[in-house]
């Protein structure tokens, strides 16, 4: 007998516990890359991170909080709660927080989802509501899309009797495609009273269309709407994973029963508190974020690339074929410059794109510029 070598997996007990035949069907989610080999300087404009790092404030906040650790933070997180109320003009009784909106996601999906029951998502939806939705239990059904844009007549077609939850993201990572409020509604009104609509606005302080509702109204004009934000984007806290759900009583209650009881830690609590309190940081990222786009769009296209219009702080070049983005991203990464390849969401033609500070776009810019080159003369 030979001994195998170290790296290979033992191979497993014929009675070792087996995991549920639903999470071996789930393909492990991959999170944008932040390192290269033999590269120094690795600029990551592959998550939609915020171009400017966290506030100044939540840093000081979090700095603040070290001699504090010991204790556990408080669980209803009452005093961000509050703060996001204030700010958004919300009734605190109304928000749940969660770490990062990824585990309300999760949340959502295990309790309306489960064995027996269908959750919808457009096709190149965020791929955390296959992961969660699967792993609940849940029939996933991934819904066409026109123009890589949601398509509420497509999602109303594909609503059985099993449907419980409709996953829209709006604006929508991948695509940056945005649905008028009309046409939110329109889905709404749609749907049986009985199916859960969520709405995931991880990126609504970037959307500039005066007509835009994240989801407020909905949310408020019956018992079976919820909207999800985050901390992860604009906020620039994703490493602190800090999430919040507004949603009728009913849904709050049942999230609360589940959660982790401690589920945003003391840190995270304090540096979102902070954060929502620095002067101008929302406005100077919208501000940025609305020119970086427009100029690095604008060059792309000038270089021969087709770009997709995007409402968040990234947006998908699209190089026609898959081997022409692979070129692409390696002659990026071959410059230190990480984006995110698209295969997994079935868009192996494009890269996402996230918008940095002027001087990573403008070095974007030079390197696709110099890949295109190459591509029509070599
Ligand atoms: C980034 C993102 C989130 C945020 O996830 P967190 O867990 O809050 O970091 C949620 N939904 C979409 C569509 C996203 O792109």
């Amino acid at each position: 007998m030979t001994t195998p070598p170290e790296t290979m997996p033992p191979a497993p007990h014929p009675a070792a516990p087996a995991p549920r035949a639903e999470v071996m069907r789930i393909a492990a989610y991959v999170g944008g890359e932040g390192r290269l080999e033999g590269v120094n300087r690795v600029i990551k404009l592959s998550s939609n991170e915020g171009a400017f790092g966290p506030p100044p404030g939540a840093m000081a906040a979090y700095t603040k909080v070290a001699s504090e650790i010991f204790r556990y933070p408080d669980g209803a997180s009452s005093a961000l709660r509050a703060a996001i109320g204030q700010r958004h003009g919300l009734d605190p009784a109304r928000i749940v927080c969660g770490t990062g909106s990824d585990e309300l996601i999760g949340h959502l999906c295990h309790i309306y989802g489960g064995a027996g029951t269908d959750i919808l998502m457009s096709m190149h939806g965020f791929t955390m509501y296959q992961i969660a939705g699967t792993y609940a239990g849940s029939r996933v059904i991934k819904v066409p899309e026109r123009n890589l844009t949601t398509d509420v007549d497509a999602l109303l077609a594909n609503v059985t009797e099993a449907t419980r939850i409709v996953f829209v993201a709006n604006p929508n990572n991948p695509t940056g495609s945005l649905l008028a409020q009309a046409e939110m509604e329109r889905l709404r009104a749609g749907l049986r009273p009985d199916i859960l609509l969520a709405i995931d606005a991880a990126y609504a302080e970037y959307v500039e269309d005066p007509d835009y509702d994240p989801g407020v109204a909905l949310v408020d004009a019956g018992d079976n709407t919820v909207m999800l934000r985050t901390f992860s984007k604009i906020y620039g806290l994703g490493g602190m994973r800090v999430g919040w759900a507004y949603a009728p009583a009913g849904v709050i209650d049942a999230i609360n029963r589940v959660r982790g009881v401690f589920n945003v830690n003391i840190a995270a609590q304090a540096a979102a508190v902070a954060a929502l309190a620095e002067p101008g940081w929302v406005e100077k990222g919208r501000e940025h974020n609305a020119r970086a786009k427009a100029r690095l769009s604008a060059a792309l296209q000038q270089a021969g690339i087709k770009v997709w219009p995007s409402h968040g702080n990234f947006f998908l070049a699209d190089f026609a074929t898959p081997a022409r983005a692979a070129a692409a991203d390696a002659s990026l990464r071959a410059r230190g410059l990480i984006v995110r390849a698209m295969g997994a969401y079935d868009l192996p033609h494009c890269l996402r794109i996230t918008v940095g500070t002027d001087e990573e776009c403008g070095l974007v810019a030079e390197a696709l510029t110099a890949f295109m080159h190459t591509q029509q003369h070599g």
